[in-house]
């Protein structure tokens, strides 16, 4: 058997069509912010990802790049400009900021109706309690992902590793919003195995090169490998990466994302489609700071 792939930039350009069809709809174009401090290379090359595509499907676009330098309080001000702005639909700043400020007071400080990377305490609350918020990119890319290859979701048992906040927790809350049986394993966990050979669908975000083998794999499960490790330099001078998951898991998996090329686009397109939910809730007033009736809260027990 080989593993049906995955791949990525279809799921995403799917999902960017469908934000551009949204944001069209709206009186106003959708407007997101990206504030980035120093010159890390790594967070460059994401905010720069972040502002074209955003650009590519008709979305204002707008990167605040800050001196390393910049005070905390520096910062606090412009995101508190930013927040009071309306023509701002969402805002992210990117991570990592440099030792001398505080991500988590910062984090906290982006207006949650504005928080499109989810981030926000007021937007975990909000995915765990089952309510409209905004949910982080990695995570909702993958369900719409997996709705994209039709893999299903509802009844089967999701094994997560890796209990990250920006990927693993809040994905194991998308997947019980969707009705799977959700085991999370992670670092401390006895004979990782045992729990993965359970799974009808196996989700890995550790970021340890194929960590996950084949005997590991129940045959016919659906694997998403989130991991991007940089294992070498090719030919080309480009960096070589691997994924968590072992390239032989193809020959007992039913499905597997590939790395590059599967998660990965998922994520940015994700957070195009946050910024158009954001200009959405604000335009219908449903923001969480205004007044007007939530819809009700699904509870599921
Ligand atoms: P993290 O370091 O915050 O968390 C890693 C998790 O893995 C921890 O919860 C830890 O308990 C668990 N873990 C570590 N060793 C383990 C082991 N031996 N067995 C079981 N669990 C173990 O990482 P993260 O931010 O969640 O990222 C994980 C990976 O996903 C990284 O490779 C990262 O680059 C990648 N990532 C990809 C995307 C994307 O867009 N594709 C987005 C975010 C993260």
């Amino acid at each position: 058997m080989s593993a049906r792939l995955l791949a990525g930039p279809p799921a995403a350009a799917a999902l960017l069509v469908e934000a551009r069809r949204r944001a069209a709809l709206l009186g106003r174009v959708p407007e997101l912010h990206v504030i980035r401090l120093g010159d890390d290379p790594a967070s460059l090359s994401y905010v720069t990802l972040k502002n074209r595509r955003a650009q590519e499907v008709g979305l204002g676009s707008t990167v605040h790049a800050l001196p390393e330098a910049t005070s905390q309080a520096e910062l606090a001000a412009l995101i508190a400009r930013l927040n009071a702005d309306p023509a701002v639909s969402g805002l992210l700043v990117q991570l990592p900021l440099p030792g001398h400020i505080d991500s988590a007071v910062i984090l906290e400080a982006v207006s949650p109706d504005k928080d499109v990377d989810g981030f926000h305490p007021v937007n975990v609350g909000r995915l765990w309690s089952g309510s409209p918020g905004l949910s982080p990119c990695t995570p909702a890319g993958i369900l719409a992902l997996l709705e994209y290859y039709q893999i299903p979701v509802s009844g089967q048992h999701a094994v997560i590793v890796g209990r990250s906040t920006i990927v693993g927790k809040p994905l194991a809350a998308l997947l019980l919003g969707r009705d799977a049986t959700v085991t999370l394993v992670h670092s401390r966990t006895p004979d990782l195995g045992s729990f993965t050979r359970q799974a009808d669908l196996l989700l890995v975000a550790v970021g340890r090169p194929h960590l996950i083998s084949p005997e590991m794999v129940k045959p016919g499960a659906a694997v998403v490998d989130v991991g991007i490790n940089r294992v070498g330099v090719s030919s080309s001078g480009k960096a070589k990466l691997a994924g968590d998951v072992h390239p032989d898991v193809m020959e007992v998996a039913a499905a597997l994302t590939p790395v590059p090329g599967g998660v990965g686009p998922m994520t940015v397109a994700q957070l195009i489609m946050n910024t158009v939910l954001a200009a959405e809730r604000m335009q219908a007033g449903q923001a969480i700071g205004q007044t007007i009736e939530q819809p009700g809260t699904a509870v599921q027990r």
